[in-house]
């Protein structure tokens, strides 16, 4: 199925009717094409959003709040449809994205129709000065929105639905791995009766389509989710131009682990935390400490666990690793684990390619579990984004946190410990954006989201989101109080 670009709520081929190859990972095989949108491409989509721009930022709040949430609704009424598309698109087991991916895109638009209505500014009276401000804030006018391919609608809404409430006009990229869903969602807008150019998207290559929205003069905000090398490039172009920016980068997460804790929980949680989507989640908890009490006891019921997922067709509602996004991503991750020896650690469980029966040329790769002696390794310092997590034990609070805070990146930790006062202490001395205690991934979008360090800049989630896409403005009034505090005379 070939893919267009949604340009003023129209769907058009690329005038350079440049085209790339759309892979299904599960069997390894192109299922369409995707275009390769250039300047020319980005320029129509920024017309159109700056046309639409007027209308869209002065329509009522309970206007634009209606829209977003039809969109949700239609969104969950073509559930089935959009999950199916999206587990061919990525790789993802089907069941994954019926109960994660799909559901969440809808709560985005659900969750930002109506915090809108909730947003506020803030007043500040200038006592004794006779002066009172307020903060006005308005939409920023057209933004440009970029998103992965770990979590393709997922993510790719989490970044409109803010923008699109607070009264922007967008213009939108998603990863030229996975643009399906994102291709759908142009005919859900015009369904719901998004305006025309409210919302604009344009596919194609990162260094193309991705490279002209964030050097477009008058795109005047960048929203992106990616790797932390893209983001850094982002950040050199947008940054002369005097950018909003919110950048959402790479993650190499610790899973801390005390022998207080509530064992058989944190065995499961682990399972998911270092696995799910194949391992393809900023959050996956990739380094794991084990306090030494329980370290052997844990190694062996982690490997066991591990050992029981089920690899193969995403289609399947029994798979829990389904392929990997692409060829180059699996031989990227694959090299990893083929170097680990000489990166000073040892394969416990995994490593392999596997073949799926009549699936022999989809990316499968075993669930791998990495022994290492030493956090300052190769594998613990770099992101893998896969399905591979390494282990280490350790002795003590002190050693721990000084290996969980000795990386470049800082996007989230997990701790696990039923001790109040370690607790509390940890989380204050921990580099990182989200620290979940005795659970993962348990996801409140009212909260501030977004990393430290190599792992970002900005806060997405909640009222953060929405002060991100309106510009504040100061509005400062000076009146005059007469002797009666009136201003008619007796
Ligand atoms: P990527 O950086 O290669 O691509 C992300 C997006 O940026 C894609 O749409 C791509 O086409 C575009 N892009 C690439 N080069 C560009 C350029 N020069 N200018 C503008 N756009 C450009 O990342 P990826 O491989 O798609 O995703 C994996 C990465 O994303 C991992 O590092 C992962 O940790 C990170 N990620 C972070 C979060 C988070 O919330 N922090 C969430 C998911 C994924």
């Amino acid at each position: 199925m070939n893919i267009q670009n949604y340009i003023y709520g129209r769907f058009i081929d690329p005038v350079s009717n440049e085209w790339i190859d759309n892979y299904n990972p599960s069997v390894g095989q192109v299922y369409g094409q995707t275009p390769n949108s250039g300047k020319e491409d980005v320029e129509k989509a920024f017309q159109a959003a700056n046309k639409a721009f007027p209308s869209w930022s002065n329509t009522s709040i309970d206007e634009r709040s209606r829209i977003l949430l039809k969109i949700a609704q239609l969104i969950t009424e073509k559930q089935s449809e959009l999950a199916a598309a999206e587990s061919k698109d990525n790789g993802k087991p089907l069941a994954l994205a019926t109960a994660i991916d799909i559901p969440r895109a809808s709560a985005n638009f659900r969750f930002f129709a109506n915090a809108i209505t909730q947003f506020a500014s803030e007043a500040h009276e200038s006592v004794g000065m006779d002066a009172m401000n307020f903060t006005l804030r308005q939409p920023l006018g057209v933004v440009g929105c970029i998103s992965p391919w770990n979590l393709p609608l997922y993510l790719f809404t989490w970044k409109i639905a803010p923008a699109l409430a607070a009264g922007n006009c967008v213009v939108a990229k998603p990863s030229e791995v996975t643009p399906m869903t994102a291709f759908l969602l142009g005919e859900i807008c015009n369904r719901a009766g998004l305006p025309k150019g409210v919302l604009n998207i344009v596919h194609g290559l990162g260094t193309t389509t991705g490279q002209a929205i964030v050097a477009h003069p008058k795109i005047k905000a960048i929203s992106f989710t990616g790797g932390t090398q893209t983001g850094a490039h982002i950040a050199r172009v947008a940054a002369p131009m005097f950018k909003k920016l919110s950048l959402e980068l790479g993650g190499k997460n610790p899973n801390i682990i005390f022998s207080d804790c509530d064992y058989e929980n944190m065995l499961h949680t682990t399972v998911r935390s270092s696995f799910a989507n194949q391992g393809q989640i900023c959050l996956c908890g990739s380094r794991i400490f084990v306090e030494r009490g329980i370290y052997q006891r844990f190694k062996v019921d982690f490997v066991e666990a591990v050992s029981k997922l089920k690899i193969g067709d995403p289609a399947n509602p029994k798979t829990d690793i389904g392929a990997l996004v692409s060829d180059q991503h699996l031989k990227k991750v694959t090299s990893y684990i083929a170097n680990a020896h000489k990166y000073g650690g040892t394969v416990l469980f995994g490593g392999n390619n596997v073949q799926v029966e009549g699936l022999e040329h989809g990316y499968y790769l075993q669930p791998t579990i990495i022994e290492v002696q030493d956090n300052q390794c190769k594998l613990n310092q770099e992101e893998i984004f896969g399905p591979v997590v390494t282990i280490m034990p350790f002795d003590t609070e002190e050693e721990v946190l000084q290996m969980a805070n000795d990386i470049t990146y800082g996007l989230s930790a997990t701790l696990w410990t039923n001790n109040l006062n370690r607790t509390m202490q940890m989380v204050k001395q921990i580099q990182a954006g989200i620290v979940w205690i005795n659970t993962w991934l348990l996801r409140d979008l009212r909260t501030p989201f977004g990393g430290v360090k190599n792992s970002g800049v900005g806060r997405e989630g909640g009222f953060e989101a929405l002060r991100f896409f309106t510009e504040p403005k100061n509005i400062c009034i000076k009146y005059q109080t007469s002797e009666n505090g009136l201003t008619t005379k007796k």
